[in-house]
């Protein structure tokens, strides 16, 4: 399932008049593969983000998931599409401090309405993906035990939980040292081509992007072309 942003507008209000955020972006993500949004701190990728979420709805332009314009759903239906097709891991992964890495994993599912006829498949779903981030042997522990890089990994095990199509993951590197950032970024490049997701990752640091599909690069809620990847 794809990912398409069209001539998206947002703006927000500041004082008298308006700030403009995003100034007539438009992305377009195929499936399996993974773009990278880079540039500087207020430059409006944060709001790329939360507009292609469906957590904001842009002043003008479209979001299309595979296919479908979101615009046009009623928010039951937003939060259903974002429940069933998105994976959202935000830049504080903001776990709940009383359940372990399993539990917070398992919970997707419970939200989706998943969990209680299927408990068992629920568990051992969420154990595997924590498998797949590299935190099998740390499924029990709450989140004052884990180190900034494990709750990401584990935010990005629980953004996967429902199988999402759309992979959207705000500045997962930022509380990292570059090696483990670097692990992280590879770790994204392989879900994305195992599981199909259409991605979206941002980043300010530029170092970390040699494995993306592309790079697009945000300037004053402007996006260019930064490099295809081969090219
Ligand atoms: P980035 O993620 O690149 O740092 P953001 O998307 O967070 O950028 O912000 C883009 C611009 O929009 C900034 O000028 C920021 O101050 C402003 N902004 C972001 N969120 C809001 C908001 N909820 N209300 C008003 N202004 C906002
Ligand atoms: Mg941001």
């Amino acid at each position: 399932m794809s990912l398409c942003l069209e001539d998206i507008t947002l703006t927000y209000p500041d004082g008298e008049g308006r700030l403009t955020a995003l100034d007539g972006v438009g992305l377009d993500v195929p499936a399996g593969t993974l773009t990278a949004v880079v540039g500087p701190s207020g430059s409006g990728k944060s709001s790329l983000l939360a507009v292609a979420a469906t957590l904001v709805t842009p002043d003008l332009g479209r979001v299309l998931v595979g296919g479908t314009e979101t615009g046009s759903l009623s928010p039951a239906e937003r939060s259903e599409l974002r429940r069933e097709k998105l994976g959202i891991v935000f830049q504080q992964p903001n776990l709940l401090a009383s359940l372990t890495a399993l539990e917070q994993v398992e919970l997707m599912a419970r939200l989706a309405g998943r969990g209680r006829s299927a408990a068992g498949r629920t568990r051992a779903r969420a154990r595997e993906l924590l498998g797949t981030v590299g935190l099998a042997d740390l499924a029990h522990r709450r989140p004052h035990q884990l180190s900034g890089g494990q709750r990401q990994r584990v935010g990005i095990a629980r953004a996967l939980m429902n199988a999402p199509a759309v992979l959207l993951v705000d500045e997962p590197t930022s509380a990292l040292d570059h090696e483990r950032g670097a692990a992280v970024l590879g770790l994204l490049t392989a879900l994305t081509r195992e599981r199909a997701t259409a991605t979206i990752l941002v980043t300010h640091d530029h170092s970390h992007v040699t494995s993306a599909d592309r790079v697009v690069e945000m300037v004053d809620g402007r996006l260019g072309e930064l490099h295809a990847s081969g090219a």
